[in-house]
């Protein structure tokens, strides 16, 4: 389970929701990673203390250094102690005209430095309707890990499959559809990194309106490892609900 906290929070609230989660019975059987904002990053990381919750942000600049204003280089957040990182988020895709090419300079960052990439990817609407999206998806999917090293031990590549059109919407995609996409995900993947890093270091997991109430439809399915959530990580009871389903 991936939690993007967005900046629905401030650094005060995530402090104290990550108080509140460290100290819940969780599923074992579960990785909990919480991405809350960069500003939070600290706090967060020391309410988590020892929990077996893990830490990863929100974004990551394509460069390791430099001169670079108001970016946030990957060694940074390693030294807050994240471990994963979201990329090519279809809201930054949105409002910074995030483009491929710069998920993948973020990607080979985040993997020459030790952090997992959950890279997002997703159709929009008007995609769909042009029933495209199995192209657009399996693109992104291609160009965000080209040229991609292998991933070392520990590290793992994240897609995170996001239709657009469901991400902060009233209804999630149809399960069989996101079923439809894990696979062409899966394919793509396979292209990139071949069947054995495919198995031993990916996971896919579906993002897009998911809440207690609908995340049973959507695990325990072919290639779909896990969710995405936004709201519904926000909250420690919903939250904690949900995870009560996928344990
Ligand atoms: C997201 O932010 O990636 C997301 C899936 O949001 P929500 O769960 O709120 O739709």
């Amino acid at each position: 389970m991936v939690g993007n906290w967005k900046m629905a929070l401030r650094p005060s609230q995530a402090h104290r929701l990550a108080q509140e989660l460290a100290v819940q019975r969780l599923p074992v059987s579960c990785d909990i990673v919480v991405c809350p904002s960069f500003t939070a990053l600290s706090l967060v990381r020391h309410s988590l203390g020892s929990s077996r919750l893990i830490l990863g942000a929100q974004d990551v600049f394509g460069e390791v250094r430099g001169e670079h204003t108001g970016a946030v280089a990957v060694g940074d957040l390693r030294e807050f102690g994240c471990r994963y990182v979201i990329l090519g988020h279809s809201e930054r895709r949105r409002d910074v005209n995030e483009t491929d090419a710069e998920v993948n300079k973020k990607c080979l960052v985040a993997i020459g430095h030790g952090l997992s990439p959950i890279v997002c990817v997703g159709e929009s609407r008007v995609e769909r309707q042009r029933n495209i999206q199995t192209g657009v998806v399996a693109r992104q999917v291609l160009r965000a890990l080209h040229n991609l090293p292998p991933p070392r031990h520990g590290q793992e590549i994240v897609i995170a499959y996001e239709p657009i059109w469901a991400v902060g919407a009233e209804e999630p995609a149809e399960p069989e559809e996101v079923m439809t996409m894990a696979a062409v995900v899966h394919q793509a993947l396979v292209d990139a990194l071949g069947e054995r890093l495919t198995d031993k270091h990916t996971r896919i997991v579906y993002g897009g309106s998911v809440f207690p109430d609908n995340v049973r439809s959507f695990i325990d399915r072919q290639n779909i490892h896990g969710v995405l959530l936004g709201r519904a990580s926000q909250n420690v009871t919903t939250l904690v609900n949900l995870l009560k389903v996928l344990g």
